[in-house]
């Protein structure tokens, strides 16, 4: 019999793809790593697995004990995730600008939520921030992930992501592209294959315009998942050879044309990663293999980037252009 012990052993060895039409024009070959594959959804699964596993060997984590997290999106999911399997207590704390959805599937998985209003400052008592630091001082046994400084959340991607890649390309690789959020998945991925090709992988980070890891002040963008307003130690700046800076309408075009010429329903900040690796690779050779992080799927996405309706109240009416079966009957 072929089986899984557990939903955990699903965690990882995601496929490579290869992009087939929006590559048009590129010589080189572009491959994609179909995070969305992965239990939980999201490149994610991969870092509460490493947290988790880091926290019960220092004792940190004991049994029966609580993971207390500020995290609305894939973090959630995937700590909510290995919680459940190994017994752990979830408590999330969550901005209420968070739609329904995003708190439904963490509930679903047994997390408990408490929701935060958005319109306070970050030192008030009722902070986001805030609130979750009391949490995990007041619930005996909580522990607290903090993925933006925890270190095994970029070793979860020097022990897992970096060296799949390496194996699935049998070594071809020439250049590795990600969007930073934590700046976790670029820095332990990127820092694997530079040590593994004695240098001869290119790490491009891409990152929405705005955002301070392309010099901006973290000025708002829609994209989620992705940039920062300010340096977590979880990225390393000594990784990405080069950031290249995205914005929103590119982002969410290419994101568009993933799930309709590629058949790849994924989220903003996979189309904002493609985006960057098509610009970084106008000019490569054939010889060329580039490999884009995809960190999640587009069903979360669904009543944004997808609604046309959406992207036009945000003015990006050129990304929301395509003409309906209703415009052609009217
Ligand atoms: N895209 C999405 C949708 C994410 O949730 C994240 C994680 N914040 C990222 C990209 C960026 O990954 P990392 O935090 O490892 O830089």
């Amino acid at each position: 019999m072929n089986y899984a012990d557990s939903v955990l052993d699903l965690i990882g060895n995601t496929p490579l793809v290869k992009l087939n039409r929006v590559t048009e024009g590129i010589a080189a070959t572009v491959l994609v790593k179909v995070e969305y594959l992965n239990p939980g959804g999201s490149s994610k699964d991969r870092i509460a697995t490493r947290i988790i596993d880091a926290a019960e060997a220092s004792g940190d984590l004991k049994p029966g004990g609580t993971i207390v997290e500020p995290t609305s999106g894939n973090t959630g999911v995937g700590l909510a995730l290995v919680a459940q399997q190994r017994g752990y207590r979830c408590v999330f704390v969550l901005p209420d600008k968070v739609g329904e959805d995003k708190r439904n599937v963490l509930t679903a998985y047994g997390a408990e939520i408490v929701v935060t209003p958005t319109s306070v400052a970050p030192d008030s008592p009722d902070s986001y921030y805030s609130v979750s630091d009391r949490l995990t001082a007041e619930i005996p046994g909580a522990f607290k992930p903090n993925q933006y400084a925890n270190p095994n959340g970029p070793r979860s991607h020097y022990e897992s992501t970096g060296p799949e890649i390496w194996r699935d390309t049998e070594g071809e690789i020439t250049h590795f592209v990600a969007g930073v959020g934590t700046g976790g998945t670029i820095s332990g991925t990127g820092k694997y294959l530079k040590e593994v090709s004695e240098g001869g992988v290119r790490v491009i980070g891409a990152d929405p315009e705005g955002s301070v890891y392309s010099g901006g002040t973290g000025r708002p963008y829609l994209v989620e998942g992705v940039g920062e307003d300010f340096w977590p130690t979880a990225y390393d700046p000594s990784i990405p050879d080069e950031i290249i800076a995205v914005t929103d309408a590119e982002s969410f075009a290419m994101t568009r044309r993933l799930a309709r010429e590629e058949g790849l329903l994924v989220g903003g900040s996979s189309g904002m990663a493609v985006q960057a690796a098509l610009v970084a690779a106008r000019d490569l050779p054939a010889s060329a293999v580039v490999v884009v992080l995809l960190p999640d799927g587009g069903r979360g996405y669904l009543g944004k980037i997808f609604n046309d309706s959406w992207l036009q109240s945000y003015g990006f009416s050129e990304v929301a252009d395509d003409r309906t079966v209703g415009d052609i009957l009217r």
